[in-house]
């Protein structure tokens, strides 16, 4: 679906409409002021009739302060719309975010989408409030300044007319040399944001390994080149206002010149002279605030690009017209040729078959970076596999409505995360409607019910943002127990009790064991010990399957198998 602003508009139609008509409203007082000043000047003061002096002055007075009037409540209504719409937009760009899949979120990276949403919206809500308080104001005042000035005097006018083209080639050469550079200027945002979300969140790692000047290094890089857009940008654009003036001030100047003489010789009044200016200092604000606004739609046009890109994203993993549900029974699962690659170069996981039967436990095993876990993230479907097929019940697995399949597969990822709240809110993630019982019980096969009826409140305990007031080995356990509420078919442990003591994993496999007795169970370990009961184990090195089979089998034909095993029980 393509972004289009007039939809979001739409429901903002009201101030969108008043806005402009209050804003001209207070143009008019702006145009009618320095006519008066110039009958006070050239009417009041020349006969000192103060009682002529006096109106006129609390008439000034009085149009200003309705203008005034007519000025907030065109804020008001600018206000209302721009950050209405943002709202709306901001809204549409997450729900579509949570839709995407892990490609595409690898692939544009979760800083440039945070940007998108926040710095670009930003940008279409400065254009819509600035064109609401503007849009009428500026070109009525350009035009009625304009008219005003050649009734008081056409030749003087003359001037302006001259003085015109050269504003407007200014103003064409700076936009030709900012344009390109503002897409830059996201781009390297995105750089920054992602370089300086890399650090915080691996900070520890980053002292502990002492890399801070390195790290601090590649922040300057992408920070200066952040920099030097923006300095060019800017460069650019701050030559604008000042030439402006300066040609305006010319301009005023000759006008004095000009017109003194004509003040001498009759043809002009000082009070003319006077307002006369005043409309020219008009003239020369209303263009300034018509190439604010021409500036701000540039910007705004590459914000809008940026926005297009998140609406015109389609995620890679999606159910498809006709997809059906799982029965509700464990199925057999089939890996047939699989091979993965994230980027299209290198494979991560190559040429991968086998057959898992329903209850069957399957151990995966290997070196970082050997493949384990994309292996395993096949299954919920997180990402498509490249080549080969994976089966369910003998079915591809895309032919699978994807609620269903992930309802099925219960995942425990790597890097787990628990989310702000209890922990009774976190275990019912996938499954609100879960009992007491069914809570405690997770509670219980995932060892973590010792140390959740320890706390004060129980289950009922606070759980801050991310988990952090929980150690390492806890947060463990209480994802597991999180995926396991549900009863899934199939649960996947990746890596999941790395932090845990030997003899905690080992009442941990038990109990799952028993609480689970139907459940096909894929675990994925460093640690030959917490997989040598299972069915068969898979044995990865750098994405080749070297080996398949259970514990003894892999002892005596696997060597790599044989290599971890050896170099863990000496
Ligand atoms: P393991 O879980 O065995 O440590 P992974 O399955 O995580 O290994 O990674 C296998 C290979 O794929 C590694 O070379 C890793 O660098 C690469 N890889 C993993 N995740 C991504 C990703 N999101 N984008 C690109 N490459 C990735
Ligand atoms: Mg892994």
């Amino acid at each position: 679906m393509k972004f289009k602003l007039i939809p979001y508009l739409n429901k903002y139609k009201w101030p969108l409409a008043l806005g402009p008509i209050f804003k001209f409203f207070e143009a008019i007082t702006d145009l009618v002021t320095p006519i008066l000043v110039a009958l006070i000047i050239d009417r009041g003061i020349p006969n000192g009739d103060k009682n002529f002096i006096i109106t006129i002055s609390v008439i000034v007075i009085v149009i200003n302060l309705v203008g005034f009037g007519f000025a907030i409540a065109c804020q008001k209504c600018s206000a209302l719309t721009a950050f209405g719409v943002g709202k709306d937009i901001r809204r549409d760009i997450y729900s579509k975010i949570t839709t995407l899949s892990a490609s595409e979120m690898d692939k544009y990276t979760t800083m440039s989408l945070t940007n998108r949403a926040v710095h670009d919206v930003a940008q279409v809500q400065t254009a819509i409030g600035m064109t609401i308080r503007q849009v009428s104001r500026a070109p009525f005042l350009l035009v009625g300044s304009t008219i005003a000035a050649m009734i008081i005097n056409i030749r003087l006018s003359l001037i302006f007319v001259a003085v015109m083209p050269i504003i407007l080639i200014i103003f064409f050469f700076v936009m030709k040399k900012t344009n390109p550079l503002f897409v830059k200027v996201k781009t390297n945002l995105d750089n920054v944001s992602n370089v300086t979300r890399e650090n915080l969140s691996g900070n520890r790692v980053v002292r502990a390994f002492n890399k801070q000047q390195y790290e601090i290094e590649r922040f300057e890089r992408a920070n200066e080149k952040f920099m030097n857009v923006n300095i060019k940008v800017g460069t650019y654009s701050s030559i604008l206002q000042p030439i402006l003036s300066l040609v305006v001030n010319l301009a005023v100047v000759l006008v004095i010149y000009l017109g003194a003489l004509q003040v001498n010789v009759g043809g002009l009044t000082q009070g003319q002279i006077v307002s006369f200016i005043n409309y020219l200092t008009q003239i020369s604000a209303s263009l300034v605030a018509i190439a604010r606004l021409i500036i701000i739609y540039i910007r705004t046009g590459s914000s809008k690009k940026r926005i297009n890109e998140v609406f015109m994203m389609e995620p890679s993993v999606k159910s498809k017209e006709n997809a059906m549900a799982l029965d509700d029974k464990i199925p057999q699962i089939e890996f047939k040729n699989v091979s993965f690659s994230y980027n299209g170069i290198k494979d991560a996981l190559k040429d991968f078959s086998i057959k898992i039967m329903p209850g069957e436990t399957i151990g995966v095993i290997g070196g970082t970076g050997s493949g384990k876990s994309t292996l395993v993230n096949l299954l919920p479907r997180f990402y498509n596999v490249t080549k080969g097929e994976i089966l369910i019940d003998g079915k591809n697995i895309n032919s699978y409505d994807l609620k269903s399949l992930r309802k099925f597969v219960s995942i425990v990822p790597q890097n787990p995360t628990l989310f702000s709240g209890t922990i009774e809110s976190n275990l019912k993630f996938r499954d609100p409607n879960a009992s007491s019982e069914e809570l405690t019980k997770a509670l219980i096969a995932s060892q973590s019910y010792g140390f959740v009826s320890e706390k004060p409140n129980g289950i009922k305990s606070n759980v801050e943002r991310g988990g952090r007031n929980f150690s390492g080995g806890q947060r463990q356990r209480l994802t597991i127990a999180r995926a396991i509420v549900g009863n899934p078919k199939i649960l996947i442990l990746d890596d999941s009790s790395s932090a845990l003591d030997f003899q905690t994993d080992y009442e941990l496999r038990k109990a799952l064991k028993l609480t689970l007795k139907n459940t096909t169970k894929i675990y994925v370990s460093q640690r030959t010990n917490s997989i040598k009961q299972a069915d068969k184990i898979i044995v990865l090195d750098s994405g080749n399957v070297v080996g398949i089979g259970d514990h003894n089998t892999l002892l005596e034909t696997c060597e790599v198998y044989r290599e971890i095993y050896d170099s863990q029980n000496r």
